[in-house]
């Protein structure tokens, strides 16, 4: 066995590795004379380098034909977003018609929320995790009082019960069962952004059905990130970003799950004519009348320069497969967590669960110093072309993404933090 804690045999990790990397096939940004070590692919992703061409693909068409890009050629904006329907079904374990690329993720909670979040008397609760995504409680925040609740009673936030703020099963089907009676819709994260946590979420599913609860997922850190089965899991509803894992672009149009039994069902919603169905909308007819699936929640025509570097992601996403990704993924990671283990623990400890099962790539890393102490390991790091992200207080993410990441990259990292270390700090 040679050093696992070596630059040898970090490079021949790579060497060997059943999956090879596919940095080649995207901009790395460069440090020095080297690229750097880029961990915040749960940020915005690496951009592809064909999405140039992509794009590129838009402008021609546009200068060439205007008007008659929408629909002549080849991607004709008309149906530009159904190419990424496909792509996007096998991504998250869907069925293509349960899927859509449309708006923003925040703006895609609130149009899913006016579908099947509809509050009564009775039942007028929203349970989310404490500590989510600032836009999401917002979100469901200002759902609730705009429904002519209130925040303070109807928004239940349920703590953490196991120690860096990540949550026992045992706990969400209590909190879903003790509230079960008001709850209205359970919102609930694929991937906890701050501490990397994923959950079955199947079973958050069919606790929250079982107690006449709809089920909505956030998935802004899953997506590309673990493997999903949306279809089967259940849920009613799923909203994710395709600026972090998926590589789209800063901004980029976000992806939108509706599950099949409400393909069909005339679900109140607030519409707009992209989402009538296609053979009657250029009818220009007073009334509406939804595509079947997701395309029924889209609003206006869709900005096909936004949506054309998702095709090249996607496009990294099925050379590869999810399985695959997910399974080298699991190597980057558990090297990682190795390192840490072996050779940082006196300086670093990792918040995210250790069971693979229970995470996807990220780990949460608090600096044992606190924030003082952080904030210098960080600044050590991003000068040495190694880049995570901060959390305050204390925490440094970082999240080897399969696709571009390597074991030298995570090797990099965990040699700078030992340097820093050793240099008395
Ligand atoms: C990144 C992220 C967002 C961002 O919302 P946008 O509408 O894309 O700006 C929202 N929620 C979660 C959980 C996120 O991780």
């Amino acid at each position: 066995m040679t050093n696992p804690y070596s630059l040898d045999h970090a490079r021949s990790l790579d060497a060997t590795d059943p999956l090879p990397t596919r940095r080649a096939e995207f901009h790395v940004p460069r440090h020095d004379d080297a690229d750097q070590a880029y961990f915040v692919g749960n940020s915005l992703g690496l951009q592809p380098r064909g999405t140039r061409a992509q794009v590129e693909d838009v402008l021609d068409k546009w200068s060439m034909e205007a008007v008659e890009g929408h629909f002549r050629g080849h991607s004709q904006w008309l149906s530009y977003h159904g190419l990424m329907r496909e792509p996007l079904a096998r991504l998250v374990g869907a069925k293509p018609l349960e899927v859509v690329a449309m708006n923003s993720l925040t703006a895609n909670l609130h149009l899913m929320m006016v579908s099947f979040y509809r509050p009564t008397a009775e039942r007028p609760a929203i349970l989310i995790e404490a500590g989510a995504f600032p836009s999401d409680r917002y979100a469901v925040a200002s759902q609730i009082a705009f429904h002519g609740f209130d925040p303070d009673t109807d928004l239940i936030e349920l703590e953490p019960d196991l120690p860096g703020g990540l949550f026992s099963m045992e706990a969400i089907t209590a909190a879903i069962e003790t509230h079960g009676h008001r709850l209205a819709l359970v919102l609930w994260p694929g991937v906890q952004y701050r501490t990397g946590q994923s959950f079955d979420l199947r079973e958050v599913t069919r606790l929250a059905h079982a107690q006449g609860a709809r089920c909505g997922l956030d998935l802004a850190h899953a997506a590309g990130n673990i493997e999903l089965s949306l279809h089967d899991d259940g849920a009613d509803f799923a909203v994710w970003c395709h600026y972090k894992y998926l590589n789209s672009g800063p901004g980029a149009v976000a992806g939108c799950f509706v599950h099949e039994r409400h393909a069909h069902s005339g679900v109140q919603r607030f519409a707009g004519w992209w989402g009538h169905e296609p053979a009657s909308r250029f009818r220009m007819g007073p009334d509406f009348v939804p595509s079947e699936g997701a395309d029924g929640w889209q609003l206006s025509n869709p900005p096909i320069l936004g949506l054309a570097p998702l095709r090249a992601s996607l496009d990294q996403f099925d050379a590869v497969g999810m399985p695959a990704l997910r399974q080298k993924s699991l190597r980057l990671t558990g090297y990682l967590q190795q390192l840490i283990d072996e050779r940082l623990a006196d300086t670093l400890e990792v918040v995210t669960p250790r069971d693979p099962a229970q995470r996807g790539c990220q780990l949460s890393i608090r600096v044992r110093g606190g924030r003082e102490q952080g904030r210098a390991l960080f600044g050590h790091l991003a000068a040495h072309g190694v880049l995570g992200d901060w959390r305050e207080p204390d925490v440094i993410r970082i999240s080897p993404a399969p696709l571009y990441n390597t074991f030298e990259d995570v090797f990099r990292f965990a040699h700078a933090v030992e340097a820093w270390r050793d240099a008395g700090r």
